[in-house]
């Protein structure tokens, strides 16, 4: 599946809020956001008036960035929120997080979710004692998510781990940082998802 490969900190820029998309750098004043708090491009600091259409859409882009995901399958998982029963907005957002790439990310093997994908795509992670390189992958209550043995001097799951105290893990994940590995204890919910959108603009968005 296709993902973004621009500079990651424009988009930070161009939705106003830190997306954390960098890592442990997003925590320090390196963060290009708190340097220039204002949108990309020659015309950034121009002041504009944004019209409804206009926040709805960056309530989306904002989502969609957070998880890098792209519009085509950003519109298939919202297609797929809509055909479940409950609200959709927040099954939008259960959808996302459930992705392995975010669980390895939020589990804290993983500076960024960016990093998180990269770990899956190359084979190290495991699901359930099998290899699973498909970062969009879903994850199911009991699930065992575990780095392979091989894979655990890799130098990026170290510094991950150093971080990892000051992330935290939420309370649906449970996680062995000595073995590497973790467990779904149950389905995340909105109150769990710790993500600065607001789901029901995005409906709107879509329902327009
Ligand atoms: Fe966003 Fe992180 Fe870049 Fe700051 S350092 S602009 S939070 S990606």
């Amino acid at each position: 599946m296709a993902r973004y490969r621009g500079a990651v900190c424009r988009l930070c820029r161009r939705e106003g809020a830190k997306l954390f998309l960098k890592g442990e750098r997003c925590f320090t004043d390196k963060c290009a956001l708190e340097r220039r708090p204002y949108p990309p491009g020659q015309h950034g600091q121009m002041r504009t008036k944004k019209t409804e259409y206009g926040l709805l859409l960056r309530e989306k882009q904002k989502l969609k960035r957070i998880y890098g995901v792209l519009e085509k399958q950003f519109r298939r998982y919202f297609a797929e929120a809509e055909r479940r029963k409950g609200v959709t907005g927040e099954t939008l957002l259960v959808l996302l997080e459930r992705r392995l790439d975010n669980v390895i990310y939020r589990m804290g093997f993983a500076n960024s979710r960016n990093q998180a994908r990269q770990l899956v795509r190359h084979g190290h992670v495991m699901v359930n004692g099998r290899k699973v390189d498909i970062p969009s992958y879903q994850v199911k209550v009991g699930d065992v998510i575990k780095i392979r043995e091989k894979s655990r001097e890799i130098p990026l799951i170290k510094e991950a781990l150093e971080g990892r105290a000051r992330r935290g893990v939420p309370s649906w994940l449970e996680v062995d940082a000595e073995r590497l590995e973790g467990k779904i204890k149950a389905m995340p919910t909105r109150e769990e998802i710790a993500i600065p959108v607001q789901e029901q603009l995005i409906v709107e968005f879509y329902s327009k």
